[in-house]
């Protein structure tokens, strides 16, 4: 299917929230655009979509996303680039991902070009809200929840899809302490860890709120089984330059999340000839390295944050100090390359970046 052949409804709002946008204290996730798309799934198959006026929508006490969890989501952004175009940043490796998030949770997978056609549209619509202020972008979060209206555990036969946009600036506005988790798990072995599925973030809410009692951001989740091996760190992947090498988690487990930031940076530092190290990566290396000196670089890599770089690693009682941030030749070089290609100040070589 050519997405010219995709027709959604549009239904426009009367008028725009815009002008009440604070965009000097925008705080991240809580401010949306005028528009929202909405797709329902039931009789065995998808209906026709709809772009209709932001607003909330009714649901039944019995909809069973709310009690039994069927329900995943994606994040990805749109910029405004320095020729006024708008671009979002590899929408067909979200889509790709929402159809196996659903699958791994048995629900019906969003056909990818419909996905991408819905946040196109979407976005297009909504234009205004994609702002050329330096750091800032639309937020673009797709969901998928199960609506039957039953209290009994089975698949649910409806469903809703839906995308929401909201405008941000930076995520993270300093750099960040994570904190090496040894006890509380993210995500084990044949779990649900791979898929973006909604329980997996309400489930690290209490060990990430413990250590951000003792004033660290965010863990640095390892392996279920023996708590040996680094995983990733919130929402996002994490990377380490150890002795020069590059190094990452590899995704072989179905533990890992499949960054999409993450490929994307892989992608980048061997196009300059740098090798990367995708494999398992332990504990130990990283805080040994952290003592001794060869721990160069430490990031988190998401698109809420693109590139966070780590300030402190707490591991049990220390806390090890990651060098200086301007001393961070490789994150910074990522870091602008990634903001450049987006913003269209360097040529998109990879052909990432997805025209609205
Ligand atoms: C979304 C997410 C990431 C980052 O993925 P991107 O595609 O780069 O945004 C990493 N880890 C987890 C647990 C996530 O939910």
């Amino acid at each position: 299917m050519s997405t010219s052949t995709i027709n959604f409804s549009i239904k426009k709002a009367l008028d725009s929230k815009i002008n009440q946008v604070d965009w000097e204290n925008l705080p991240f996730g809580k401010v949306f655009s005028d528009h929202m798309f909405l797709m329902e799934y039931s009789d065995g198959k998808w209906q026709e979509g709809e772009i209709i006026p932001f607003a909330p929508i009714p649901m039944h006490p019995a909809m069973s996303a709310v009690h039994y969890g069927q329900s995943i989501f994606e994040g990805l952004k749109a910029y405004r680039n320095k020729d006024g175009e708008i671009t979002i940043f590899r929408p067909d490796m979200n889509a790709k991902r929402f159809v196996e998030s659903a699958e791994r949770m048995c629900m019906p997978p969003v056909p990818e070009e419909i996905f991408v056609e819905a946040i196109r549209k979407l976005v297009e619509i909504d234009a205004n809200w994609v702002t050329d202020k330096e750091g800032y972008s639309l937020y673009i979060r797709p969901f998928l929840f199960a609506t039957d209206e039953y209290v009994g555990i089975k698949p649910s036969d409806t469903y809703k899809f839906m995308v929401i946009t909201s405008p941000v600036g930076a995520y993270y506005s300093e750099p960040v302490r994570i904190k090496i988790e040894e006890h509380y798990t993210r995500a084990a072995e044949g779990g649900v860890g791979r898929a973006k599925a909604a329980g997996n973030y309400g489930a690290s809410l209490y060990p990430a709120k413990q250590c951000q009692l003792q004033g660290f951001h965010q863990l640095l989740w390892t392996d279920a089984r023996e708590h040996k091996y680094v995983e990733e760190s919130g929402t996002m992947n994490i990377m380490f330059q150890i002795g020069g090498k590059l190094i990452t988690p590899s995704e072989d487990s179905d533990t890992i999340l499949r960054g999409i930031t993450k490929r994307s940076v892989i992608e980048l530092v061997e196009s300059w000839g740098m090798e990367v190290e995708e494999r398992k990566v332990t504990v130990e290396e990283v805080v040994t390295a952290a003592r001794n000196g060869t721990l160069e670089d430490a990031f988190g890599v998401g698109t809420a944050a693109t590139i966070a770089q780590v300030a402190v690693i707490g591991y049990r009682d220390e806390r090890l100090e990651v060098p200086a941030i301007e001393t961070r030749t490789l994150s910074n070089k990522i870091k602008n390359h990634m903001d450049a290609i987006k913003t269209g100040e360097i040529e998109d070589t990879f052909g990432w970046n997805f025209k609205v």
